[in-house]
């Protein structure tokens, strides 16, 4: 360890250290299932899943990763 990496908060794989505590492959998903949310704040974990081709089980940990930090821009 050499002090640039870090664990992705959102699937726990080592990365290398950037502001949003995330892997890009996370932040790419995140991204997916927050615009996706904006356009249809209704909907259900199921249904931003299956629209946006990531699994519930993440679509969960997202909307609950923000629902702690309650980040401001997003839903
Ligand atoms: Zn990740």
């Amino acid at each position: 360890m050499n002090g640039n990496t870090r664990n992705c908060k959102m699937c726990q794989k080592p990365m290398v250290y950037s502001a949003f505590s995330m892997c890009h492959n996370c932040l790419t998903e995140m991204e997916k299932v927050h615009s996706y949310v904006k356009k249809h704040p209704q909907v259900s974990v199921r249904e931003v899943s299956e629209a946006t081709n990531v699994s519930a089980h993440c679509v969960r940990k997202i909307v609950t990763f923000f629902l702690n930090r309650s980040m401001s821009m997003l839903w």
